[in-house]
């Protein structure tokens, strides 16, 4: 990929909750063409800040762009069309639906955008068969969600973001709950899919994960980044140590 070049970009973002800073004035830039982490111990903020950077919610101030374009105020339809898919810690499915209807459900939430884009590679319910099969889920197209394992559900969600054609991925623990060998199609997953050219913001506790897919580490602590750098650096970073300790 192009690195050098930025991705999502935040300035001093900042977001309370009643006393609770959850985001302290945060100012971090993700590069495009990266495998990027974001790590923490819980309460750092991590999912703050993806919903704040989705439009989920709004910042009490601060600013986020994408590609240097602001996207602060934008609505989370927006800034899907914009190019920035997410996928959530407790994994948006539709239980009752079929894998299939799945991803078509979740390819017309981001709208008329992505629909001409993809209308270029053949019809919608072509592609969604294509990502269940580039995720290893084709055999699963007509079982309803709810009967699918969380793993292949957490595969399921992600071929509906993959729909959009997104540039940008960010994924909201997607190791959670994952049985082990479902966890090494993931990781590699995300490796093929950086090497086509898309950009991944990742929050993980896994930290083995991390350490073996990510390119780039950003660690929050109460609120904004302690630390970043390449996986070598933050394994032995004393501040990221302390942060997990609680020192
Ligand atoms: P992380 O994802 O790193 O675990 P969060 O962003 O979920 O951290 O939370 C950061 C802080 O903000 C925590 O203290 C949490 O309790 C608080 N918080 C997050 N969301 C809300 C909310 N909707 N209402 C009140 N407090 C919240």
């Amino acid at each position: 990929g192009t690195t050098g070049v930025r991705s999502l970009e935040t300035v001093g973002l900042t977001k309370a909750f009643g006393g609770v800073l959850a985001l302290d004035a945060a100012t971090v830039a993700f590069q495009h063409g990266r495998v990027n982490a974001l790590i923490g111990p819980n309460g750092s903020g991590k999912t703050t800040f993806f919903n704040c950077v989705t439009g989920m919610i709004r910042p009490d101030s601060g600013r986020t762009s994408y590609r240097d374009r602001d996207i602060t105020r934008k609505a989370p339809h927006a800034i899907a069309r914009a190019g920035v898919g997410r996928t959530f810690q407790l994994c948006r499915v539709f239980p009752r639906m079929s894998a299939l209807d799945n991803v078509l459900a979740a390819a017309r939430t981001t709208g008329p955008w992505s629909q001409l884009r993809g209308a270029r590679r053949g019809t919608e319910v072509d592609r969604a068969r294509g990502w269940l099969t580039r995720l290893g889920i084709e055999h699963l197209a007509d079982v309803e969600a709810r009967n699918m394992s969380w793993g292949q559900q957490k595969l399921l969600e992600l071929a509906g973001v993959l729909m959009s054609d997104p540039d940008t991925v960010l994924l909201d623990e997607p190791a959670g709950g994952v049985n082990p060998a479902l966890l090494d199609r993931i990781g590699a997953l995300v490796r093929e899919l950086n090497a086509e050219g898309r950009t991944f913001v990742i929050v993980e506790h896994n930290m083995e994960l991390v350490m073996s897919i990510s390119d780039h580490i950003v660690v929050f602590d109460r609120g904004r980044p302690i630390a970043e750098g390449p996986p070598s650096v933050i394994r032995s970073d004393e501040r990221v140590l302390g942060a997990y300790l609680g020192v």
